[in-house]
C-alpha cells in the first residue's frame, strides 16, 4: 500500500521524494510539480521517521512561500513551526544572528534596514564626507556596497585600481564603521554576516551541521555566490542537499543570481542523482505551448520538455490597445467579466514588468471599485506613516539607530532645524558616538531645549513600554510621538490613521504567532514587508511584478504591457544575454496561468514622466501565431526575429502600406500639428490613400496621406 503522502505522484515525482538521504539535484520546468516534491519530502521524511523536525532546514524563495509551505506540511501532519527552520534566506540568516548576536558581533536589538533605508543612510554618509552625489549617486554606490557583500567582499577585500574605485572603496569602509555603530545591518550584511559566523565559530558551526541532516533548497537557480557558500558551510557535515530548480526561470542575474551553481553544485556535492520532471500539472495546453515555444528561441539552456495530459484549454487571448489608460479600461471590464462569470478575485493576477506601471492600473480598479492587493510596490510597511511609527519603536528598541532618530526628531514638528541635526551629526561623526548620543550630551545650540524634550519623549515611551504587550506599544507610540494629533489634523490623514490601526493589527497578528517582542516585530516590518494583508481574508485582485510573481499560479493571469523596451526591458534591447532574462521572465509569466492568459499592450503609456509611444514586444511575434486570439485590432510586433514574417502575426484586419509609400505599420512620423505618433492602420489604395496614426494623448487619427506631410522619423 502506497503510504497516503504519496499518493497522486508520478513515478518520477515519487522517486524524487523518497530519494535516499543523499545530496540530489531536481531539474524540472515551471509547474512540474518541484515544490510540491520539496514539501512532501519534508513531510515524508518526517513522518517516516528519518529525521525529527529540528533536523530539516528548508529555504523558499519568499515568506509566503515559507508559509505555505509550513501550512501544507501542518495540514500532513502536527508541527511546531518554530522547532522548523522553513523560511527565506533573509529569514533564515536573521533567526540564527538572533540566537548568536554576540559571536556575530551585533547588538541583541539589532535593526534591519531595508532597501530604502540603506538608500538614506547612504545619503546621509556621503553629506558627512562632503563627497558629491554627481561624481557618486547614492543608488549606485548602493549597488557596488551589495554586489560586493553578495560576492562575500569585505572591503578590505575590493580590489581598487584607480583614484575613484578607491574613493568607493572608502566609502564602503566608512559605510560599514556606521552601520556599526548605529547597530543596524542591510539586506546584504544579514547573509554575509550570518557566512561569517558560521565560517569563523567552528565549534557554533560543528553544531549546526550536525543538526541539519536535510537541506533543502526551492527555485536553488536564483541563489547567488554568497547564499550558496552559507549552504555549503551548512550542509559541510554531510547533510543531504535536496535543490530543485529550473535554469529557463533563472530571472535574477541581475542581483548576482548564479545558475553556475547548479554545476557546481553537483561537483561540490557529488550529486549521482538527478530528476527531471516533465509532466506540466499546471496550465492548459495551449498556455503550455506557448511557454515552451517561447523559451526554444533561448539558446543558453539545459533542455527540457514539458507537457500536460491537460486539453488545449482556451486560446491566448492578445488586446491591443490605444493608451495605457485604454489598457487599464480593458482590464477592468474583463476583470468585471470573471467575477459575474464566477471567478473569485483572488484567482485573478495582473503582471507587469516594472512597478512604475501599476500606477494607472490601480487607479482604474480603485475608481471601478474592485478590491485589489499590490504585492511589492509601495508595501505596507514603507508606508510614510508606517515608517514613522516603526522608527519610534525602533529609537525605544535601540536610540543608536541614526537612520530612525533623523527620520522621526522632526516629525512632527518640534522646532528642531537642519542647522542642529547637521551640528549634531556632527558631532555624533568627531566623537564617533550615534546621534542620539550627541543629542543627549547637549550640544545643539538654539534648539538645545527641544532637543532634550524629544530625548525625554523617547525615555518616557521606554519606561512606559517595558510593561505593555507590543500592540499597546505601538497605540502608545502612535499617541506619545504627536503622529496621532498629526494624521488628523491633516486634511487626507484619516487613510493614514486607518493604517496606522492596522499595524496595531498587525502587531496583535504577530504576537499571536510569535514572540512578544519589538525587535522580532521589527524585523518582521523589514522582511516581510511584501507580504502584508491590510485587509486579511477580503477576496482581492492580485498586482505583482513578474518577478514577484515567481512560483505561484492563478487561474487567470494578464501580462500587462507587451511593448518594446518595457517587456523586453529598455537595457535587453543591444545585450543578447539581458534579452534570454527577460525572455524567462515572460516565461515565468506566461507559466503562472492555470486556465486562462491574456496579453495586452498599450501603443502610447506615460512612464516616469512622459509618453512613450511603442511597438509590440517581440514577444507577442514569437508565440506560435494559431495559440492567439486578437481580440481587437492590432498591429504586428517588431521584426525582432529575422526568420517570422510579419504576415504571420497581421491579424486579418490589419493593412499594410504599400512597400512605395516608404511607410510601415509601427513606423515612427511627426505631424505638424499633432506632434509625434506611430502608423498603426493603413486604407486605400492609389491616389488617395488614409494612413491612421497613434497620436498617444492627442488621439488616434485617420489623415490623407497625401495632404498629411507625415515626416518620417
Ligand atoms: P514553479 O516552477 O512555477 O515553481 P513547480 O514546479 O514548483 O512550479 P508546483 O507549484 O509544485 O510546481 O506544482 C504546480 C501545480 O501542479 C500545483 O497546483 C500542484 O499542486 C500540482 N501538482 C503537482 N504534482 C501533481 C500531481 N502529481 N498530481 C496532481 N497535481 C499536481
Ligand atoms: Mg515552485
Amino acid at each position: 500500500m502506497t503510504h497516503p503522502l504519496l499518493e497522486g505522484l508520478n513515478p518520477e515525482q515519487l522517486a524524487a521524494v523518497t530519494l535516499p538521504p543523499r545530496s540530489a539535484l531536481i531539474l524540472a520546468g515551471a509547474g512540474s510539480g518541484k515544490t510540491r516534491v520539496l514539501t512532501s519530502r519534508i513531510a515524508w521524511l518526517l513522518s517516516t521517521g528519518q529525521v525529527g523536525q529540528p533536523g530539516i532546514l528548508a529555504v523558499t524563495f519568499t515568506n509566503k512561500a515559507a508559509k505555505e509551505m509550513l501550512t501544507r506540511i501542518g495540514a500532513l501532519m502536527p508541527i511546531n513551526p518554530r522547532g522548523l527552520w522553513v523560511g527565506t534566506f533573509h529569514g533564515l540568516c536573521n533567526r540564527m544572528l538572533r540566537l548568536h548576536h554576540r559571536d556575530a558581533g551585533l547588538p541583541e536589538a539589532f535593526q534591519i534596514m531595508d532597501s530604502q533605508d540603506q538608500l538614506s543612510a547612504i545619503k546621509r554618509l556621503l553629506k558627512s564626507l562632503n563627497l558629491d552625489d554627481d561624481k557618486f549617486p547614492p543608488r549606485e554606490v548602493g549597488h557596488y556596497i551589495n554586489g560586493n557583500k553578495e560576492e562575500g567582499r569585505r572591503p578590505a577585500e575590493v580590489e581598487a585600481w584607480d583614484e575613484h574605485s578607491r574613493q568607493l572603496r572608502a566609502i564602503y569602509e566608512e559605510y560599514d564603521r556606521q552601520c556599526r555603530r548605529e547597530g543596524v545591518v542591510d539586506f546584504a550584511e544579514l547573509l554575509l554576516r550570518c557566512y561569517e559566523l558560521l565560517r569563523d565559530h567552528g565549534p557554533l558551526r560543528e553544531h549546526y551541521q550536525g543538526r541539519f541532516r536535510h537541506v533543502l533548497v526551492d527555485e536553488f537557480q536564483d541563489t547567488n555566490r554568497l547564499q550558496y557558500r552559507w549552504l555549503k558551510l551548512l550542509a559541510g557535515g554531510g547533510a543531504a542537499v535536496f535543490a530543485v530548480g529550473d535554469d529557463d526561470q533563472s530571472i535574477y542575474a541581475f542581483r548576482g543570481a548564479n545558475v553556475g551553481n547548479m554545476y557546481d553544485f553537483q561537483r561540490d556535492f557529488a550529486v549521482d542523482t538527478v530528476i527531471r520532471l516533465e509532466q506540466n500539472y499546471r496550465s492548459h495546453g495551449n498556455i503550455l505551448d506557448a511557454a515552451n515555444a517561447l523559451i526554444g528561441r533561448n539558446r543558453s539552456r539545459l533542455g527540457k520538455n514539458l507537457w500536460t495530459a491537460e486539453a488545449a484549454g482556451e486560446p491566448i487571448r492578445v488586446f491591443d490597445a490605444a493608451s495605457d489608460f485604454e489598457e487599464a479600461h480593458f482590464l477592468v471590464e474583463e476583470v468585471r467579466q470573471l467575477e459575474r462569470d464566477g471567478l473569485p478575485l483572488g484567482d485573478i493576477a495582473v503582471l507587469y514588468r516594472s512597478n512604475a506601471q501599476s500606477r494607472v492600473l490601480e487607479h482604474a480598479l480603485f475608481t471601478a471599485g474592485i478590491a485589489y492587493r499590490v504585492y511589492g510596490g509601495l508595501r505596507f510597511f514603507e508606508r510614510q506613516e508606517i515608517k514613522h511609527a516603526l522608527a519610534y519603536l525602533r529609537l525605544i528598541t535601540n536610540s543608536d539607530d541614526d537612520n530612525a532618530l533623523l527620520r522621526v526628531i522632526n516629525f512632527p514638528t518640534r522646532g528642531i532645524g537642519n542647522r542642529t541635526l547637521e551640528t549634531l551629526q556632527e558631532t555624533a561623526r568627531v566623537t564617533g558616538t550615534s546621534v542620539w548620543q550627541a543629542a543627549c550630551s547637549g550640544g545643539a545650540g538654539r534648539s538645545a531645549a527641544s532637543v532634550a524634550r524629544f530625548v525625554q519623549l523617547i525615555e518616557a515611551m521606554r519606561a512606559t513600554a517595558a510593561n505593555l504587550s507590543l500592540p499597546d506599544i505601538i497605540r502608545l507610540v502612535v499617541e506619545q510621538s504627536g503622529l496621532l494629533q498629526h494624521y488628523q489634523s491633516e486634511k487626507d490623514g484619516q487613510e493614514r490613521l486607518d493604517n496606522l490601526d492596522q499595524l496595531a493589527i498587525a502587531a496583535l497578528t504577530f504576537v499571536s504567532e510569535n514572540d512578544d517582542d519589538a525587535t522580532a516585530f521589527l524585523a518582521h516590518a523589514s522582511l516581510e514587508a511584501g507580504d502584508h494583508q491590510a485587509n486579511p481574508g477580503q477576496a482581492a485582485l492580485q498586482l505583482m511584478t513578474v518577478h514577484a510573481a515567481k512560483g505561484l499560479e492563478f487561474h487567470t493571469v494578464f501580462i500587462t504591457g507587451l511593448e518594446e523596451g518595457l517587456f523586453p526591458h529598455d537595457n535587453s534591447l543591444n545585450d543578447p544575454a539581458n534579452l534570454e532574462e527577460e525572455r524567462r521572465l515572460m516565461y515565468v509569466a506566461i507559466t503562472r496561468a492555470r486556465r486562462r492568459l491574456y496579453l495586452s499592450l498599450a501603443q502610447s503609456r506615460m512612464l516616469h514622466g512622459q509618453t512613450r509611444f511603442s511597438l509590440a514586444s517581440r514577444f507577442l511575434d514569437e508565440l506560435p501565431q494559431d495559440l492567439l486570439r486578437w481580440l481587437n485590432r492590432g498591429y504586428p510586433a517588431v521584426g525582432a526575429v529575422p526568420h517570422s514574417s510579419p504576415s504571420q502575426v497581421t491579424p486579418a484586419s490589419r493593412r499594410a502600406p504599400p512597400a512605395e509609400s516608404g511607410l510601415r505599420i509601427g513606423q515612427t512620423v511627426e505631424h505638424a500639428k499633432f506632434g509625434v505618433g506611430v502608423v498603426v492602420d493603413y486604407e486605400g489604395q492609389g491616389a488617395n490613400p488614409n494612413v491612421q496614426v497613434n497620436f498617444g494623448a492627442v488621439g488616434i487619427k485617420w489623415l490623407a496621406l497625401q495632404y498629411a506631410k507625415l515626416k518620417l522619423l
